[in-house]
């Protein structure tokens, strides 16, 4: 590179194995641990960011993992990148879009590092860099997924009592429509008023089978249904119909499918994922599609680790209004803490962190005890299927 120009000159992967505080029970899969992918970008000024790349049950959720993710940012990502101007991300993000396609939730790590460096560089937090907060702390959903009905009802009366969560996501699914509304009901009624109960399908129904569950659902108090059915014209069909809220999720993969939803009115809120959004300003795209669609948000998470938690809470922090707040609980799953501070969890928020980039430091010896390639692997396997 020519004078003054700072280039990028190393970009490492790793991934980082931990275990999760109890089996989490999707109707996809079921997850005992979780898989980090850490990208680190270092710049020829001495700086560095860090980014993560994450997936629900390895491949149970989508076409990425964090093992393709490695391999796809060593092969093709670092050639292109190393040598470019780091303060330029947009410009190199848009490069890597042109030369590789998919892959969004690798590029959303990447991106996420070079705009943590980019933070460090200038002493600005990413959220300024991504137009400025509009909010310091943001509301936080704890997800039921044990399996049981009475261990999630002590669950959460337990986080009430914390004043950690007072919105819970249950996820349903992979009973019946009958036993799975009765679970939902008898998880309000224990809960009252105190909380907010919503569920997650995850695409589990069939159009008729949603029929029955919403009606089912609204007599049960609950107040948004996430993702019931697969298809988009279906959603749209669902979407009015009871007065329950609906939301996309799976449906919602960036700001082209986030138009075609808002054309179809295929939904009333938008579960926003910075991965599955393909990246921090995609998710801001996706943002601004909702809210010209009158389309509620909600911070949606691929249960990152704390890297990747916190680079979606900095681009839901520039959201105008997060109607539904956010399920960034993800690193309350894992056991393990690989930051030198964690991050902060109180009153039932997340505070967004106000120091340069991502506002994290990685605890170094704890990622060498849990990276992949240093350790014997344990037998547990990380996802089952059922
Ligand atoms: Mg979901």
């Amino acid at each position: 590179m020519t004078g003054g120009t700072i280039a990028i000159e190393s970009v490492e992967t790793l991934l980082v194995d931990l275990p999760t505080i109890r089996p989490h029970k999707l109707s996809m899969a079921t997850m005992n641990g979780q898989t980090l992918m850490l990208v680190r970008v270092r710049c020829s000024d001495g700086t560095t960011g860090i980014g993560e790349g994450t997936t629900i049950g390895g491949l149970a959720y989508g076409g990425e993992s964090p093992e393709g993710m490695k391999l796809a940012i060593d092969t093709y990502f670092a050639p292109q990148m190393v040598g470019k101007d780091a303060n330029r991300v947009s410009a190199l993000m848009a490069q890597l879009n042109s030369s590789i396609r998919e892959n969004r939730f690798a590029k959303c790590a990447v991106e996420t590092a070079l705009f943590d460096a980019l933070g460090h560089r200038v002493g600005l937090p990413v959220s300024e860099l991504l137009g400025g907060r509009q909010h310091d702390r943001l509301p936080v959903a704890w997800t039921l997924a044990s399996g049981d009905t009475e261990r999630d009802i002590n669950e959460a009366q337990q986080m009430l009592e914390l004043r950690r969560h007072c919105i819970f996501k249950l996820k349903i699914g992979r009973k019946s429509v009958r036993e799975d509304v009765a679970h939902v009901a008898a998880i309000k009624r224990a809960l009252g008023d105190s909380a907010s109960v919503r569920v997650d399908v995850n695409m589990a129904w069939t159009e008729l089978q949603a029929h029955y569950g919403l009606a089912g659902l609204v007599d049960a108090g609950c107040e948004l249904v996430e993702q019931p059915v697969a298809h988009i014209e279906a959603m749209a069909r669902l979407t009015g119909k009871y007065p329950i809220a609906i939301m996309a999720d799976e449906s919602l993969v960036g700001p082209a499918s986030a138009f075609s939803i808002a054309k179809l009115a295929g939904a009333d809120v938008f579960a926003i994922k910075t991965e599955q959004s393909g990246g921090l300003q995609a998710a801001q795209q996706v943002a601004g599609i909702a809210e010209a669609a009158n389309i509620a948000l909600y911070g949606g998470t691929m249960l990152e680790g704390a890297v990747g938690s916190i680079a979606s809470a900095h681009v839901f922090s520039t959201f105008r209004e997060l109607r539904w707040g956010t399920e960034l609980f993800g690193p309350l799953l894992l056991t393990e803490e690989i930051l030198t501070k964690p991050l902060e969890y109180r009153d039932f928020h997340l505070e967004v962190p106000s120091s340069p980039g991502l506002g994290i430091s990685l605890d170094e010896e704890r990622l060498e005890f849990f990276r992949r390639d240093k350790v014997r692997k344990l037998n547990t396997p990380k996802v089952s299927t059922h």
